[in-house]
This record gives structure tokens, sequence and C-alpha cells, in this order.
């Protein structure tokens, strides 16, 4: 990490440095994005990836979140981006970290007056969870935070306690990832992806209405699904049952990209090997998402 965005300019990133008082630090009052950027060592070039869908998305979080009205347009934030991007001359993959905070130094609860600003960091990021051999995975005690806990379809710091739990329960208990239930008892999706399921040649995802972050690898996977392989996904409420006699799952999102799972709660998936239909549709997102299927370059954003 070399630059970051704080207090509307690029800086050295040790000069990115928020005091211990600030309202976010202290209440997750804050919303984000998690955007990638993909080196294509071929064409020498740094594609970003939905650039403009991350930003609508945050702006979408800033409203819900009850933040004011965002400080930077959406071609603002794409600017900026690409610029700090550039200034940071990465030649690998890396992650962009956009951040709408509460800035303002002070005790108390509320969001309305509190002052907010803006800040975005970079960093080199390979493969968040296994995208090869695949994970195993656990149904978490916790349930995904209900839309009467915080507002749906957000990106809110705080809510990823929620996720936090979920994922530390995953890993004390030895397993990859997990897969939170919502407040109906059935599936919604893993701590930070969302999921989809491949039962008798149907592509399977929960619905918005599962309290679900609306991925944005979600609607590519569909897309891509659709147009590619022809294959329509069904949204519809995934029960727990369904999970261990699925014929593949795998995750999808801007992090854990297609990450197939193997197992959940020691039971195997299908053959306990990647399914195929997984496999086909990683090898097709992974060509758009890096920029190597030229029906798919309006999803990318070039940085040099
Ligand atoms: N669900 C949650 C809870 C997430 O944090 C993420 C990552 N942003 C996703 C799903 C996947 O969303 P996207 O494909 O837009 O990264």
């Amino acid at each position: 990490m070399k630059y970051a965005f704080f207090k509307g300019k690029i800086v050295p990133f040790s000069e990115a440095k928020i005091g211990i008082m600030t309202h976010a630090f202290n209440y997750g009052t804050g919303v984000f994005e998690g955007i990638r950027g993909y080196w294509n060592a071929e064409k020498e070039q740094m594609y970003i990836v939905k650039l403009r869908e991350h930003y609508e998305r945050l702006e979408r979080s800033t409203k819900l979140g009850l933040m004011s009205t965002m400080k930077y347009s959406l071609a603002d934030l794409e600017k900026i981006t690409v610029d700090l991007v550039r200034k940071n001359d990465y030649r690998e993959d890396i992650y962009i970290r956009p951040i709408y905070y509460k800035s303002q130094e002070k005790i108390g609860l509320g969001l309305i007056g509190v002052d907010e600003d803006f800040c975005m960091f970079v960093s080199p990021f390979g493969a968040y969870l296994d995208i090869s051999k695949g994970i195993r995975v656990c149904v978490s005690s916790w349930w995904r935070i209900s839309a009467k806990s915080a507002p749906q379809g957000a990106k809110i710091n705080g809510t990823y306690f929620n996720s936090s739990l979920a994922k530390a329960e995953a890993l004390n208990k030895g397993y990859d990832e997990a897969i939170l239930l919502s407040h109906q008892k059935t599936v919604a999706e893993g701590s930070g992806e969302n999921l989809f399921m491949v039962k008798d040649g149907k592509l399977i995802t929960p619905p918005l209405s599962e309290t679900i972050l609306p991925g944005i690898t979600r609607v590519c996977i569909m897309t891509l699904a659709e147009k590619e392989l022809g294959i329509k996904t069904t949204e519809r409420q995934i029960k727990q049952d369904e999970l261990y006699t699925a014929d593949e799952l795998f995750f999808c999102g801007t992090g854990a990209q297609v990450s197939p799972i193997i197992d959940v709660d020691g039971k195997k998936i299908g053959s306990g090997q990647v399914g195929e239909l997984t496999k086909k549709l990683q090898a097709i997102y992974f060509a758009a998402a890096r920029g190597d299927n030229p029906k798919y370059m309006d999803w990318v954003t070039p940085v040099y």
C-alpha cells in the first residue's frame, strides 16, 4: 500500500490516519465498497471490474445509512479511483476499498449532523478463498442481520460485525467459511459472498428478500450463465437441508470471485470435487473480469 485518498487528496498511505474518537471507529457509522482490479499481464493493463455499479451501490448505501448526499459524483469517484490505482502502480491483482464515514470526533450516537468524509485505499490482493480445490463451509449459528435490524441492501461498516462473528465461528471450528441463514431460517449467503446452488441442471440462488447483499458478482454470474450457457437462474428460497443434497454449490463475490464449496458441515457436496458448471462459470467469469472477453469489455475500466 503506497498511496491512499484521504481528506480530499492522494497522500502517502502512512499519512492516512484517523483519530481514536472518530465516530465511525467508535460506532461503525460508515458505508463502504470492495472493488477488484485485475492485472492482465498479456495486455499490460489493469482492469477495474464494474466500477460504476460499485459506486451506485455506495450511493444507495449512503442514503440507506442516513449519510448526507455524497460530496463526490459517481463520475468523480470513478476518476479518483482510476487516479489512485494508477498512482499506486501495482502490476498484480488488487482490491480497492472506498469508505464514506462519519469522520467527526464526537461522543454520542445518532447520524444526522455528524461530519462525514471519504477515503480510499488500494491493496495487492490474490484469492480470498480457495478457487481451485474448493472450500469447506459450515452453516453458522449466527443469522444474517435482518431488514428490521439494519437497512437491507446497504454495505454498512457496523453490520459487518455480524459477518465477522460468522466467519470467526467457521474458522474456530476448522472450516473455511460460513453460510448464514436469514431471519426466515432459510439460506441467505456467506459472510462476505453470495451463494449459488446447482441441482438437477438448475442454477438457483436466494432472492434479495433473504436480506442478502445485492452482489454485483451475483448479477454477473446470472448474466453469464444465461448469455454464455443458456441457463436462466432461479431466484428462490433455499432450505438448509437442500444444501446437503445439492449437486454443486459455490460462493461468488468481489473477494471470493467464484469459489467452489465441496463440503458443508462435514457432508460432501456432489462428488466432493469442484462441480462442472462451477468450473465453467468460473472460467467465463475470470475471462470477463480480467478483460479477456471482447463481449464484456464494458464491464471493466482500464487504468493505464
Ligand atoms: N454478501 C456480502 C455480505 C458481502 O460482503 C459481499 C461482498 N461485497 C457480497 C455478498 C458479494 O458482493 P459483490 O459481488 O458485490 O462483491
